[in-house]
């Protein structure tokens, strides 16, 4: 199948009788005749559920659909694109480990590192990704991952997926790769070496702002045995028998351990009905994400003309140092986050305050045109250094563009320019 019908018909197969439509099972837990096959499933020699913290049939047909978007093995859902980010984390390192991470990253990703997951003893080595040289002298021995974004949050820098992978691999550790501003429509990034995606499918794959998801997907093609960092993945798990899951799940080892331990023990589950309504926001997303991009680009193209903005951050525009790698990577289309520099703290307020039709929210990628002043807000606890390194200068208003009609966002955006 191609990628359109995929949005639509994977993960889903309705018997004889059943509904047309993925059902919602909301139930915490199933009922089975015998006590053998309960054994069974705690042990992971029968597939099937027993408890929606680990799978649920509503949960799991969303998963499964994932998965194929993306060409993986297996899709694990979480609650929250933040609890995907740490359990893709936490699945293959522990306390004494690094993290090489984009320092053109996400603000929840660069607490949760920088933050949380240093007070476990697992410390962060955020680098520039363009500086390749810069990235290969930073791997140490203990480093776990290199851990990018397809197109930066905010800054929209678009990662050379292919260098960066080798670059990993040379090493033997894994290109792990957020993909939430990019999904699977614009890139897939384990066509191009990546080896984990991860995904906040609260933005485009939700794409109407109305559920919280994480996804984390296993590519399948790390060998985890052959790298000889990961015990973890080929030792015995004592809290299954002594299992490895290297050897009992082969190139689905990374995914099901996630699930099986990780979902198990710490808990981040998503609800079935979140899953549903996540669901739904996929059967579009082969329609939205190229209008996205197209608006984006009218948007980008408009605000480069007008002479109260001094800089568009925007991969689309022939003049972004971005543009190679948005031919490479994405289609060409640079998704619907623009982000734009207005010279100062308070131009970038007065423009913001002054929008009509495009609203401040904090979220960014759904249908709606929405605007936001990263340093007076997402980012307002980072440093003057982090934020050089995010690329968020005083003056940087991110915009994300919806679907509406093009130039009615124009038409707002200028009314507000022209007030400056
Ligand atoms: C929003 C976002 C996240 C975090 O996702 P939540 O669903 O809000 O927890 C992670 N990565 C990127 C790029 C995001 O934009």
């Amino acid at each position: 199948m191609k990628i359109e019908t995929k949005c639509i018909q994977s993960g889903y197969e309705p018997k004889n009788g059943e509904p047309r439509v993925l059902p919602i099972a909301m139930s915490t837990t199933f009922k089975y005749d015998s006590v053998e096959t309960v054994g069974n499933l705690f042990d992971l020699k029968e597939e099937g559920f027993f408890y929606t913290r680990l799978a649920n049939p509503t949960v799991a047909a969303v998963e499964s659909k994932i998965a194929d978007l993306e060409g993986g093995t297996v899709a694990v859902m979480t609650s929250s694109g933040n609890s995907a980010t740490m359990l893709a984390v936490l699945n293959i390192c522990s306390s004494g480990d690094r993290i090489l991470c984009a320092s053109q990253i996400y603000g929840g990703t660069l607490n949760l590192f920088g933050v949380t997951l240093k007070k476990l003893g697992i410390e962060t080595d955020f680098v520039d990704i363009t500086n390749f040289d810069a990235v290969k002298k930073a791997i140490q021995p203990n480093t776990k991952l290199i851990f990018i974004e397809t197109i930066s949050n905010p800054a929209t820098v678009v990662a050379d997926i292919t260098k960066l992978s080798e670059i990993a691999h040379s090493q033997n550790i894994p290109l792990m790769i957020d993909n939430t501003f990019a999904t699977a429509i614009e890139c897939r990034p384990l066509e191009y070496g990546a080896d984990i995606v991860v995904y906040s499918s609260s933005k485009y794959l939700d794409g109407h702002a109305i559920s919280l998801g994480g996804v984390v997907v296993d590519g399948g093609k790390f060998d985890w045995e052959k790298s000889g960092k990961f015990s973890c993945l080929v030792d015995e798990d004592p809290s299954y028998h002594g299992l490895s899951y290297t050897k009992a799940f082969k190139n689905s080892a990374y995914g099901i351990k996630l699930r099986v331990q990780l979902l198990r023990d710490m808990g981040p589950a998503p609800s079935p009905m979140n899953a549903f309504l996540l669901n739904v926001g996929l059967e579009t997303l082969h329609l939205r994400v190229p209008r996205h991009g197209e608006n984006a680009q009218k948007v980008a193209e408009f605000l480069q003309k007008d002479k109260n903005v001094k800089k568009v951050n925007y991969p689309g525009l022939k003049s972004s140092p971005d543009y190679e790698n948005c031919k490479k990577y994405l289609n060409g289309w640079g998704s619907g986050v623009i982000s734009i520099d207005l010279g100062s703290y308070e131009k970038a307020v007065k423009f913001t305050n002054g929008l009509k039709l495009i609203k401040i929210v904090v979220h960014v990628c759904d249908a709606r045109t929405s605007v936001l002043h990263p340093a007076s807000s997402t980012h307002r606890q980072l440093t003057k250094e982090q934020l050089i390194g995010a690329g968020i200068s005083d003056g940087l208003v991110r915009i994300s563009v919806g679907i509406e009609n093009a130039q009615d966002i124009i038409d707002d955006l200028k009314q507000s320019l022209d007030n400056l």
